[in-house]
C-alpha cells in the first residue's frame, strides 16, 4: 500500500485554512511568513514558489524576497536583524543552501529563535535532543505524521535511517527513538549496510542517491519511508532514493517520489508558521 503524503498535506491544509480563516476576526491579522531566497538556484526557486502556493492555500501571508548571489553576509544578516524585529512577521525561512562566501550557520543562528519555523536554529535542536518543547524540522515532523496518519506501531518495532544529516538523518531518528522504536542510525561508512535495512521494520531512507535501495536491501513487510528528491540520470525524472518499482511489492507501506514526504515538508512549515504566530499573539 503507498502512504501518500500528497492526500494526508491537503487534508492537513484544509484544516489549517478553516483555523486561519478565523484569525483575522480573532487575532486581527493572519500568520506571515518569510522565505529569504538567494540566487537562482532552480531546485530553490521551485522550493521557494512551493511555500509561497501552499501558503495562499493555508490563507496565511507569504512574502518572498528575492536576493541575487552577491548578497555579502552582511547584508543579509542585516535583512534578518530587520525581520526579528518586525512585530508583523512571525516566521522566518532562508532556503538553503546559500552562496559559499555566507555562512549558512551563522545565519540560521541570527534568526529569532521563536520565528525559526524550519526547526534548524542550534536552540531549537538542542530543545529537540534535551526533550524540551522546541519547533521541529518541517521533513522529520512530516514523516513522524505520515506514520502516525497510517496507523504504523512504533513502539518496541527495529526501525533503521539511512543518512545522518542534521536537517533530516539525525532528527527523525531521534523522534523515533521518543516514539521508543529501537533505531539504528546508518551512513556511507556503515559497513554490510543491506545486512543492517533488511532488518528494519521501518526504513527511512534520506541520501540523495538515485534509486539506491533496491530490493534485497527491504525485509518482507517493511514499512519504507522515502525522502530523497533527485533527477533520475536515464529518465531525467524526479525519482526518490529508493526503487520504488522494485520495492513495493516486498513493503507493505511506501512512499512515492514525488508525492510522499515533499508536501508533508510544506504542510509542516505551514503548520510551524501558524504555531509561532499563536504563541506570539498569545503573549
Ligand atoms: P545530506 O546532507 O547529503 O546527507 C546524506 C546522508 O546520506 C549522509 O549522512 C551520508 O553519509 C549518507 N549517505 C550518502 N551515501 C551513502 C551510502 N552510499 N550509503 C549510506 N549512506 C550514505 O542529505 P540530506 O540533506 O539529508 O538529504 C537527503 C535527501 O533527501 C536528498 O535527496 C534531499 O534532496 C532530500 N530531502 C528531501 C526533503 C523533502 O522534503 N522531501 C527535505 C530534505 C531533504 P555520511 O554522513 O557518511 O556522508
Amino acid at each position: 500500500m503507498i502512504i501518500s503524503g500528497k492526500e494526508l498535506s491537503a487534508k492537513l491544509k484544509a484544516e489549517m485554512a478553516e483555523r486561519v480563516a478565523t484569525f483575522p476576526a480573532e487575532y486581527g491579522r493572519v500568520p506571515h511568513l518569510v522565505v529569504i531566497l538567494v540566487g537562482e538556484d532552480p531546485g530553490s526557486v521551485s522550493y521557494v514558489k512551493g511555500k509561497a502556493k501552499a501558503s495562499a492555500e493555508v490563507g496565511i501571508r507569504n512574502t518572498t524576497i528575492r536576493r541575487p548571489d552577491t548578497i555579502t553576509e552582511d547584508e543579509l544578516l542585516g535583512m534578518i536583524a530587520e525581520l526579528n524585529a518586525d512585530d508583523g512577521v512571525d516566521g522566518i525561512l532562508v532556503q538553503l543552501p546559500l552562496p559559499k562566501h555566507i555562512d549558512e550557520d551563522k545565519i540560521i543562528a541570527a534568526i529569532d529563535k521563536s520565528k525559526d519555523v524550519d526547526g534548524f536554529h542550534p536552540l531549537n535542536v538542542a530543545a529537540l535532543w534535551q526533550k524540551q518543547p522546541c519547533t521541529l524540522p518541517c521533513t522529520p515532523k512530516g514523516i513522524m505524521k505520515l506514520l502516525k496518519d497510517s496507523g504504523v506501531e512504533l513502539a518496541g518495532r527495529k526501525a533503521v535511517v539511512i543518512g545522518r544529516s542534521t536537517i533530516v538523518g539525525l532528527p527523525v531518528a531521534k523522534l523515533l527513538l521518543d516514539e521508543n522504536a529501537t533505531v539504528t542510525i546508518t551512513h556511507s561508512r556503515t559497513k554490510n549496510l543491506a545486512d543492517v535495512t533488511r532488518e528494519a521494520e521501518i526504513l527511512v531512507v534520506a541520501i540523495g542517491r538515485p534509486k539506491f535501495v533496491t530490493a534485497d536491501m527491504v525485509g518482507d513487510g517493511a514499512v519504507v519511508i522515502d525522502v530523497g528528491v533527485n533527477r533520475d540520470p536515464e529518465t531525467g525524472k524526479l525519482c526518490g532514493d529508493v526503487d520504488f518499482e522494485a520495492c513495493e511489492p516486498k513493503a507493505s507501506l511506501i512512499t512515492k517520489v514525488p508525492g510522499g514526504v515533499g508536501p508533508m515538508t510544506i504542510a509542516c512549515l505551514i503548520e510551524n508558521t501558524i504555531e509561532a504566530f499563536l504563541k506570539k499573539v498569545a503573549k
